[in-house]
């Protein structure tokens, strides 16, 4: 099926030969049966538009029922939605029955699926026209009421009929517009943001869950900060990630030729790494607002820290990545000086944490890529340092001191807290640190007693 191009650019087809063969299998096999079958949504938009697709959605007018009757092997993935997964040849395949939705009760969800069987029908109730079209393999037959593939040959994001409506319907779709936009590198078509900014108050009724998927998603982008900036535009970003909008317009030093809010979108856009640390250099500055003081910022990193941790937490990320993320920002401010020590680089890489250097050195290169100065040296002679240390085996960790846990408990009375033994070797390690050589057996039990003592003594004046 080839598209008729209208200025030339992109010769946008697709036919049979682009579709998985598995796939072609699930659409013969239903139609074999008497029913339709289609590819659908995504995977017709990215094959169109040369991009390779790596989910295959088949939609059918067969009844769930039908489609597990119709395969060996299948899994009733969204029974609800209608939606069955066929595992044929190692490939799963979801396979959803036509539908048209009723109506919203609550701006979230549909109220009542209904299971259809016209194609159009189906289309209709989908998102954006880029998102609203079928390919019937078999047939070689593209469905495309909307002029979707018109809109992808002018890379335009546009909502399927009435945009207000479409938002009203579901208020996340607001985002997934400006998500589109931002990864495929699209324009928001005029309706449609209009629609936006009169709706963005209603992304606060969305879940969280749901804001995040799409925030990660956005987060994939080669710029994610054409993303931020519609969700700013538009009025989404002051309730989804209004900390972000402290720093805008909020002109810093001699040292910066952008403000808070341009260098942390300029820093997650230089940042490669994943979701995660694209994420922390977009919060990396956003406690700098906070605790500005002319051209100062004395301790924005702390406060940086926290309010990361509290965005995070609130779009419900996973602990994992909300303690990474807080962390990164947190020790981003570092100041390496040659007349560094090695004792104060492998303090260096105690407190970043070997697991988080690749991370820090990432996001400190696009720090100062997103300032548009040029690179650090400084920074690639801390980094020859650091793997000098860590290849070398100079870096100790709590596994490598010469004592462990049993040794200190047997210095210490039951009556002791347990605490104590922790603290001890936390302690000891810092000693190693600074000094290798002490790394002893004996003398570290005979320092132990020491800082045994003295923990003991600090806990008592608690
Ligand atoms: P990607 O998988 O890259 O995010 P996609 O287009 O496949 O892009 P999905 O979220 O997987 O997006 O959804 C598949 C299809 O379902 C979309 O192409 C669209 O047709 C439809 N769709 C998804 N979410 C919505 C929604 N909130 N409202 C209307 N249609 C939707
Ligand atoms: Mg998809």
């Amino acid at each position: 099926m080839r598209i008729n191009k209208s200025d030339g650019s992109h010769d946008m087809r697709i036919s049979a030969s682009d579709v998985p063969k598995a796939v072609i299998e699930v659409c013969a096999r239903l139609k074999s049966l008497g029913h339709s079958a289609y590819v659908v949504g995504g995977a017709v938009r990215d094959t169109l538009s040369g991009r390779e697709s790596i989910d295959w959605d088949v939609t059918t007018s067969a009844t769930p029922e039908q489609v597990r009757a119709a395969f060996d092997h299948t899994i009733p993935t969204g029974a609800r939605h209608g939606t069955v997964t066929v595992i044929l040849d190692d490939s799963k395949i979801e396979v959803t029955t036509m539908r048209a939705e009723g109506d919203y009760v609550d701006g979230r969800r549909p109220y009542s699926v209904c299971f259809i069987r016209d194609i159009e029908a189906d289309l209709a109730r989908r998102d954006f026209t880029i998102n609203a079209m079928a390919y019937d393999p078999i047939d070689d037959r593209l469905v495309d009421p909307f002029g979707g593939s018109a809109d992808l040959q002018s890379r335009i994001v546009r909502a399927v009929g009435n945009p207000e409506d479409r938002f009203r319907e579901d208020h996340l779709r607001m985002l997934r517009a400006v998500r589109f936009a931002s990864v495929l590198g699209f324009k928001v078509d005029p309706a449609t943001l209009d629609a936006i900014t009169r709706c963005s108050t209603l992304i606060k009724r969305v879940s969280a869950e749901r804001i995040r998927d799409e925030l990660d998603k956005l987060m994939e982008s080669t710029k994610p900060s054409v993303g931020i900036e519609l969700m700013r535009i538009t009025g989404l970003l002051e309730h989804i990630l209004p900390e972000l909008l402290e720093g805008y317009g909020v002109e810093q030093n001699r040292y910066h030729e952008y403000t808070i809010y341009e260098h942390n979108l300029r820093t997650a856009d230089e940042v490669s790494g994943d979701t995660a640390l694209r994420l922390a250099g977009l919060l990396h500055d956003v406690g700098k607002a906070r605790v500005k003081q002319g051209e100062h910022f004395y301790g924005h990193e702390r406060v940086g820290g926290q309010i990361a941790r509290q965005v995070l937490s609130r779009l419900k990320y996973p602990r994992r990545v909300v303690d990474r993320v807080a962390h990164l920002v947190e020790q981003h401010m570092f100041r390496y000086e040659p007349k560094w020590t090695d004792a104060a680089v492998r303090r260096f890489v105690k407190r970043v944490g070997v697991e988080h250097l690749n991370d820090i050195f990432e996001l400190r290169r696009a720090d100062r890529e997103g300032s548009n100065r040029e690179p650090d040296a400084g920074l690639g002679e801390l980094r020859r340092r650091v793997n000098e240390i860590l290849s070398t085996g100079a870096f100790l960790t709590l596994r490598d001191l010469a004592i462990d846990g049993n040794d200190v408990e047997a210095l210490i009375g039951p009556d002791v807290p347990r605490r104590v033994i922790g603290l001890t070797l936390a302690q000891l390690l810092d000693e190693v640190i600074e000094d290798p050589s002490l790394n002893d057996r004996e003398k570290l039990m005979k320092r132990a007693k020491d800082v045994v003592a003295y923990h003991i003594d600090e806990l008592q004046h608690l």
